[in-house]
């Protein structure tokens, strides 16, 4: 039998497109992930065939036999990313190959076929494109895109999916600022693990998120929203939520630190936690670190008043501060600093300006 990943890839240049004769009316941006386009994107896979020509069609359901092992084991992976409409009325991605090499990472772990990233990306440029009107005239609110590859092999055994389905959907995202412009609570607790190392923590796949929803409502229990992901005997920090975690402080070397756990396997590779990486390491200003963080470590540096500002990173929320973190029975406040000076503030301006093409840059895809 021929060796999938040997197979060609699908071509953009093959896309068949097949336009919705009864488009939708366009509700205001209300909530996130409710409210889909027109269209999607679909690209069969099979094992004997290969790759099929992709298709651009209506939005409409899809037709899996019920023994799909994406539906039983949970083999899929998905991805999220979003279209920004400039006040120059230009569409942008944000540096959208991240996202296509992200997910052939997922794609590869979950025994997913490969595809060629590029041409992906250039199909969801296409998709964007028929759907274009659906992109917010707006500087807060955007297009999300969630591109998706399930197995759809129709048979219970446990074993490599010989049929799959790579398909995009597109739907409204406001911004998490209008309503959540405060910093967020939460609950960190080892009872709960998000990712270990050799799991697949470091991947997009559903199975990660749908079991962390237990500990989510628990966290709610405790008047938290969201839950802070500790990890092994000395509770290191490792996420917030399904965001990556950032500690601008004071470190025990006296030295100003903006410091993010390693992508040791138990993280999501963030392109928001890259960008505000390499934007900070450019600054030049303060020392910017890839470490571990250990609940103890936080909490003398709160004592101490080392702690400036602690922060989520993410595509939907991009920044989000965090003002209380419920650990061991106590309500630990975390200072956040005068509005104008926040490194948060700076980081989601910078970074807003560059989506919106107000400042040029090769993060940017034109669609
Ligand atoms: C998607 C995700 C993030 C954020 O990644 P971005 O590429 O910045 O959107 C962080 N943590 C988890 C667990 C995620 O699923």
């Amino acid at each position: 039998m021929a060796d999938d990943n040997s197979m060609p890839s699908f071509r953009a240049a093959d896309l068949v497109i097949e336009l919705s004769s009864a488009p939708k009316p366009k509700p205001d941006v209300v909530d996130f992930g409710s409210v889909f386009t027109d269209h999607m994107l679909t690209i069969e896979w099979s094992v004997t065939e290969g790759w099929q020509a992709p298709l651009i069609r209506p939005f409409g359901n899809l037709s899996l036999h019920p023994a799909c092992s994406s539906l039983h084991y949970g083999i899929q992976v998905f991805e999220g990313l979003k279209v920004y409409r400039g006040d120059d009325n230009q569409m942008r991605l944000f540096r959208p190959m991240l996202n296509m090499d992200r997910m052939a990472n997922s794609a590869k772990r979950a025994c997913l076929p490969a595809f060629d990233q590029s041409e992906l990306l250039e199909c969801i440029r296409k998709l964007v494109e028929t759907d274009q009107d659906w992109v917010p005239h707006s500087d807060t609110d955007s297009l999300y895109i969630r591109p998706t590859f399930i197995s759809t092999e129709p048979s219970l055994g446990v074993k490599k999916p010989a049929r799959a389905l790579l398909y995009v959907i597109l739907c409204q995202a406001g911004s998490y600022f209008k309503n959540q412009a405060k910093a967020i609570s939460l609950w960190a607790s080892p009872k709960y693990t998000r990712a270990w190392k050799g799991g697949t923590g470091d991947c997009k796949m559903g199975g990660n998120y749908g079991c962390s929803l237990f500990a989510q409502y628990e966290a709610a229990d405790y008047g938290c929203q969201q839950v802070l992901w500790l990890y092994g005997e000395d509770h290191q920090i490792t996420e917030a939520g399904t965001m990556n975690i950032f500690l601008h402080w004071i470190n025990e070397d006296g030295e100003e630190e903006l410091a993010t756990p390693p992508l040791d396997g138990t993280i999501l590779p963030g392109v928001t936690r890259q960008s505000i990486l390499e934007l900070t390491r450019k600054w030049g200003e303060f020392k910017v670190s890839e470490r571990y963080l250990t609940m103890s470590q936080l909490c003398s540096a709160l004592k101490q008043q080392r702690v400036k500002e602690f922060f989520g990173s993410g595509t939907a929320c991009m920044i989000c501060p965090i003002g209380h973190v419920v650990y061991e029975g106590e309500n630990l406040h975390i200072p956040c600093q005068d509005k104008h000076s926040q490194l948060t503030s700076r980081i989601a301006k910078e970074i807003t300006d560059i989506q919106h093409g107000r400042t040029p840059s090769e993060w940017t895809v034109l669609v």
